[in-house]
C-alpha cells in the first residue's frame, strides 16, 4: 500500500478494491486467461493448477466455498492468484459499476496481475494488486473513453497519478486497499477499455506528476465545472489549496462575473457562455459519447434542467435528513461559491401537523444529495417553484456543470485538447502554479 506523504522514487504497487463488503456480494466467478498462468494459494496452501477455465466462489457457512475439478473446498478465508506469466489476466463477474449512483449496473472486469478473494463479515472483498503504471493505463481510458485526443489522455493520466500518490483521501484504509474501483475514488475497469492510445499516454508520462511547494498535488477533478472552477475550501476543508482557484474555464483574458452574487449566478446558469472550454459550443454534447466512458448515462453536462415533484422531494428530505417533512414550501440558495455551487441552502417545510420549519444545508455534496434522490448533477442551480398557492406542486432546477467543479474539468480538458492545447498547458490551466515534474523512471 502507498504511504501518505511519501514521494516514491520507484514505481509502487497499489491495491484496488474491485468488490467491497458494502456491495454485500456472495458470489463471484473468476475466468482465467489460462489457469496455468497462475499460482493459487488457498489460505496457507500454495499450488499450481491447470485444471479448470473458471471457478465460482460462494460465501456460505462463514467461509468461501468453491470446487476445482470435482474437489470441494469449504470454509476458506482467502484465495490468492499470483501470475507466473506477464500476459496473465482474470475476468471477474459480476462487478458493480456506479456503486453510489442511480445508473449502477453489473459488468465483468478483466484485470491483470494479482487477485485476492477474501471474506469480510459475511461478504466478499476482492482486491486487485498491480503496478501503479499499469493501473493508470486502465484508469485514463475508463474515465474518458478510448477515442480521446492524446493530450487529454496524458493530462488525465498525470492527474490520476498525482491524486493517487498524494494519497490524501484514504477512503478505504480499513479494508487494506488504496482505492476502490469506482467514481468514489477513480473509475477502474481493468483492461476492459485499454487501447494503444491509452498505453502511449501512460508511457509518455511515466513517473510524471504535478507538484506544488515540493509536495504532490491533491489533483482532484470532475466531469464539468460549468464554466468556472470551484475552490478546494468551498468543497472540502477550510484550508485552501493555492492550485485550486475560482478561475474561468476559458482562454486567458476572459472574465466571468462574481457568481457569489445571486443575480449574476442566475444569469450565468441560464446562459451558455461560448468561451468556456467545457461549453456545448466548444464540445458539442452529441459528440461527447465518442469520448466519455461507456458507463455514463447520456445527459447534458454543461447546462441542464431537472424537475422533481413536491412529494418526491419531501420523501427524499425525510430519507436523507431524517426530518418530518410533509410538504416543502420553499428552497433558496443563500450563499454560493465562486462557481455558483451552493454553500448554504435554506429549506422551508411543513411537518405532518402543518407546523412550519426551516433547515439549512451547507456543503455542495449535501445539497446534491438533498435536492434529488438520484444525487443532482451539480448544486450550481436555480430553483423555480411550479403551482399556485402556498404549497408548490413541483420544483424545477436549471443547473450548470456535473460534479464538484474543482481542479481539472474533464470535458473542458477535452475541449482544450480538441483546440490543440498541450498536456502541459492543460495541467497549468486547471492547477495554476503547479509544476509538471518526473519523480521516478
Ligand atoms: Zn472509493
Ligand atoms: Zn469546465
Amino acid at each position: 500500500m502507498l504511504k501518505p506523504g511519501v514521494i516514491p522514487s520507484t514505481e509502487p504497487s497499489i491495491r484496488v478494491g474491485i468488490v467491497l463488503p458494502k456491495d454485500r456480494q456472495k458470489k463471484i466467478t473468476a475466468f482465467f486467461s489460462n489457469m496455468c498462468d497462475f499460482e493459487m494459494a488457498v489460505d496457507a496452501l500454495t499450488f499450481s493448477t491447470c485444471e479448470v477455465p473458471s471457478i465460482l466462489f460462494k460465501v456460505e457457512n462463514n467461509g468461501i466455498s468453491f470446487s476445482i475439478d470435482g474437489k470441494a473446498y469449504e470454509k476458506v478465508h482467502k484465495v490468492v492468484f499470483r501470475p507466473v506469466k506477464k500476459t496473465a489476466h482474470i475476468t471477474l463477474d459480476p462487478v458493480i459499476s456506479g456503486r453510489e449512483f442511480h445508473w449502477r449496473k453489473y459488468i465483468s472486469v478483466r484485470v491483470p496481475d494479482k487477485v485476492e478473494i477474501s471474506l469480510r463479515g459475511n461478504a466478499l472483498l476482492v482486491v486487485n494488486e498491480l503496478p501503479l503504471e499499469t493501473y493508470l493505463t486502465c484508469v485514463a481510458t475508463s474515465e474518458m473513453g478510448a477515442a480521446c485526443p492524446s493530450a487529454l489522455i496524458e493530462a488525465q493520466t498525470v492527474v490520476a497519478r498525482s491524486w493517487m500518490l498524494a494519497n490524501v483521501e484514504q477512503k478505504h484504509v480499513d479494508l487494506g486497499i488504496d482505492v476502490c474501483n469506482d467514481d468514489c475514488c477513480q473509475r477502474y475497469q481493468g483492461l476492459n477499455n485499454l487501447t494503444e492510445n491509452s498505453k502511449k499516454g501512460a508511457e509518455s508520462t511515466r513517473g510524471k506528476v504535478i507538484t506544488y511547494n515540493g509536495e504532490i498535488c491533491d489533483a482532484r477533478y470532475s466531469k464539468s465545472c460549468g464554466g468556472k472552477m470551484e475552490t478546494f475550501e468551498n468543497l472540502w476543508e477550510d484550508t485552501p489549496l493555492p492550485y485550486m482557484q475560482n478561475k474561468p474555464d476559458m482562454p486567458e483574458g476572459h472574465t466571468v462575473p462574481d457568481l457569489t452574487v445571486e443575480e449574476n449566478a442566475k444569469k450565468w446558469i441560464m446562459s451558455t457562455p461560448k468561451a468556456a472550454f467545457c461549453s456545448s459550443h466548444t464540445v458539442p454534447e452529441n459528440k461527447l459519447k465518442k469520448y466519455i466512458g461507456a458507463c455514463d448515462e447520456e445527459g447534458e453536462y454543461f447546462r441542464w434542467t431537472v424537475e422533481i415533484s413536491n412529494g418526491d422531494l419531501s420523501a427524499n428530505l425525510r430519507d436523507k435528513l431524517g426530518l418530518e417533512v410533509k410538504d416543502v414550501l420553499d428552497m433558496q440558495i443563500r450563499k454560493r461559491g465562486g462557481s455558483a455551487r451552493s454553500l448554504e441552502l435554506l429549506i422551508r417545510y411543513l411537518d405532518f401537523e402543518d407546523k412550519e420549519h426551516e433547515t439549512l444545508v451547507y456543503k455542495d455534496y449535501d445539497a446534491r444529495r438533498v435536492l434529488h434522490p438520484k444525487f443532482l448533477y451539480s448544486s450550481a442551480v436555480t430553483i423555480d417553484k411550479i403551482g399556485s398557492g402556498t404549497i408548490p406542486k413541483r420544483f424545477v432546477y436549471h443547473g450548470a456543470g456535473w460534479g464538484h467543479g474543482a481542479g481539472m474539468c474533464q470535458i473542458g480538458a477535452l475541449g482544450m485538447s480538441l483546440k490543440g492545447y498541450t498536456t502541459e498547458a492543460i495541467l497549468a490551466h486547471y492547477y495554476p502554479g503547479s509544476k509538471y515534474t518526473k519523480i521516478y523512471k
